[in-house]
């Protein structure tokens, strides 16, 4: 059987609309990779049993581990309507979203999440060196944009499908946008998002001539 790790929860926040950073233990000798996630639950008898998947957005050297979680209609519910104290169970890592070297990043939504594991375990000038398509519905949603702004410059766009807002794209990502804001399709390409989201972007990619050993999602 998967082996369980009973952590308390240090602190809770929010870092967009409807979503809630959550702070836990890190138990004791417990390792992952940035870009990996876990299955957790709620650890009470009436959810212990209730796994979903959360990706780590704290990286391995730090002392806790934070998870970002979006609210819908099942068990975020229940998971944004605990406080500091309660516990949560984590069971082992999995996920296989590495850093290869610089490229470019298009995330939608928590998509974000492996992404701000990787960023935050690289050295500032190597962050710098990438770049981040950030896409979410409105200004609301966006997931830590101050810390992403402060660690890419202007290296990240910010795009809102349903809203326009001064300072950011109104498009949805498709194969002219791709083709109109990237000149060098060499690279690697980092993608994470809803199934549907990744699945057409890497088409599009491949189309435009990128290598698809090179696409990571
Ligand atoms: C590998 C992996 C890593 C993940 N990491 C994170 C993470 O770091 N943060 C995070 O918030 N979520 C993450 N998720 C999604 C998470 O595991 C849950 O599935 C999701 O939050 C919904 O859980 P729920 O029990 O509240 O909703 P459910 O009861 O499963 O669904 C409720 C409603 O929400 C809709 N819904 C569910 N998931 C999504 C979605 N992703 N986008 C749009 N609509 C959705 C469903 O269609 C349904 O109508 C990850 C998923 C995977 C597979």
């Amino acid at each position: 059987m998967e082996e369980e790790f009973v952590s308390k929860i240090l602190k809770i926040g929010f870092v967009a609309n409807d979503v809630k950073s959550f702070v836990i233990e890190k138990p004791e000798g417990y390792v992952f990779n940035s870009g990996q996630a876990t299955n957790l639950s709620i650890n009470t008898l009436r959810f212990r049993d209730e796994k979903r998947p959360f990706t780590f957005t704290s990286t391995n050297n730090d002392l806790v581990i934070e998870f970002i979680v979006k609210k819908y209609n099942g068990l975020t519910k229940n998971l944004h309507e605990l406080n500091p104290g309660d516990e949560v169970i984590i069971r082992e890592p999995f996920g296989s979203i590495n850093y290869f070297g610089p490229g470019i990043f298009i995330a939608g939504g928590t998509g974000i999440t492996p992404f701000l594991s990787i960023f935050r375990s690289l050295g500032e000038e190597i962050v710098k060196s990438n770049k981040l398509f950030f896409f979410n519905k409105t200004h609301k949603d966006i997931i830590c944009e101050g810390e992403l702004r402060e660690m890419f410059n202007e290296n990240v766009i910010f795009s809102l499908t349903d809203e326009k807002r001064k300072g950011y794209l109104n498009k949805k990502i498709n194969k002219s946008f791709l083709k109109k804001e990237i000149t060098d399709f060499s690279g690697y390409f980092y993608i994470c998002g809803s199934p549907g989201f990744v699945e057409s972007i890497r088409k599009s990619l491949i189309e435009l001539g990128a290598d698809k050993n090179k696409i990571i999602f």
